[in-house]
């Protein structure tokens, strides 16, 4: 049956008109299910009953099943949900004092295997749905608003202010569902955010940086994690299709339309591999002339990984010499990393696919030689 969640506005408008239904009906029923969290069409008091009655007949609006539902220490949640046949993702809730940050899952696994990520070493098993992204940000909002001021539609309640692609999978490489989920972001009968507080992470798909430019230019971070290729190749594999000339170049391109005047550059900080002071200085050269803002993110540990996390010495003075240089650069809190919420160890429940998590091995192998 069909799920109304899948549907962004053009989509659920497009499908409304498919059962002789006016636009503005479609405007209605999108402002219940997101704004209002609602899954019911009977409680739908301003739909015509007979509209309601059809409705409930044709489609449902499912909600994706939370199967786990952990809280850190520093108040961290994270929500395991299950998306059939054994497959489960993760959906990370990261409270601060001025926003609330919801990060979220775009695939189940990933498919492309960089070295020191859990969820790279995990495999792939498929793209999200538009519902079931979307369904992660429906799901923290129906959890963490309470229930009346979410139906009478206070959309200013709201906890979740900022969203964050950042969670399973790589977003570009799930690109129509994701944008339609992005649009649901924006769009006031939904959820309402500005495109400065949705951010897409990308480990750096080029033709698919251009194509989000176009079609919903949200605040764009690339994990870069090494400023030259040879380096990158091995963590990041991607790299070897779209290496860095090309990626910083569609970088460029990009800034023309973000939301901001600068692109983020996520960088795990790993122990002997890529946090010494030449590095920092091939960053800097690297971005010379694009404006960047880099977030340094000291690497997050899980089992087997092959890796160590950078010396918190080393990150301030790697983190000093792009301050120096007049660049901007965060060291990334580690947070929830007692519920294996931070970045980098999300694993959820994969079943794997693609088989190639041996040959993900490969490039973390020589890595290590060289650390
Ligand atoms: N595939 C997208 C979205 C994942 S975002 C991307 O690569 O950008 C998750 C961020 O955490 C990425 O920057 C990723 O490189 C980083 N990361 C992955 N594993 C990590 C780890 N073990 N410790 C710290 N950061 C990690």
């Amino acid at each position: 049956m069909i799920n109304l969640l899948d549907f962004d506005a053009e989509g659920l408008t497009a499908w409304f008109a498919g059962l002789g239904e006016k636009p503005f009906r479609a405007r209605q029923v999108l402002r219940w299910m997101h704004r209002g969290g609602c899954d019911d069409f009977g409680q739908m008091t301003d739909v015509a009953k007979t509209l309601r009655l059809r409705l409930a007949q044709e489609a449902q609006i499912r909600g994706p099943v939370p199967i786990g539902d952990s809280v850190a220490t520093d108040g961290t949640r994270k929500w395991l949900l299950d998306v059939g046949q054994g497959n489960a993702i993760e959906t990370v809730f990261i409270p601060e004092a001025d926003r609330g940050t919801l990060c979220v899952s775009t695939q189940v696994g990933c498919a492309l295997a960089c070295a020191f990520c859990a969820t790279g070493r995990q495999g792939f098993n498929r793209n999200l749905s538009t519902a079931e992204i979307i369904g992660q940000l429906w799901h923290a909002n129906r959890v963490l608003t309470a229930g009346e001021a979410r139906l009478a539609g206070a959309a200013d309640e709201r906890v979740v202010s900022n969203v964050v692609l950042m969670g399973m999978g790589e977003p570009l490489a799930n690109f129509e569902a994701v944008v339609a989920a992005l649009r649901l972001m924006l769009d006031d009968n939904a959820y309402g955010l500005s495109r400065r507080r949705v951010t897409v992470s990308t480990a750096g798909i080029v033709p698919a940086i251009d194509r989000l430019r176009v079609e919903a230019p949200v605040a764009l971070a690339v994990s870069l994690h090494a400023a030259e290729d040879a380096l990158r190749d091995r963590l990041v594999p991607i790299n070897r299709k779209y290496p860095l000339p090309e990626l910083m170049a569609a970088c460029r391109r990009y800034l023309v339309e973000a939301p901001r005047d600068f692109i983020t550059f996520e960088y795990a900080m790993l122990d002997g591999v890529n946090d010494g002071d030449a590095d920092a200085r091939a960053l800097l050269a690297l971005t010379r002339d694009l404006p960047s803002k880099f977030n340094l993110i000291p690497f997050n540990p899980f089992t087997g990984s092959g890796f160590r996390r950078s010396r918190s010495e080393r990150v301030r003075r790697f983190q000093q010499i792009l301050l120096d240089a007049g660049v901007v650069a965060t060291v990334r809190k580690t947070r929830g990393d007692d519920i294996d919420a931070a970045c980098g160890q999300l694993a959820g429940q994969v079943r794997d696919k693609s088989r190639r998590i041996v040959l993900a091995a490969q490039p973390l192998q020589s890595v290590e030689v060289r650390a």
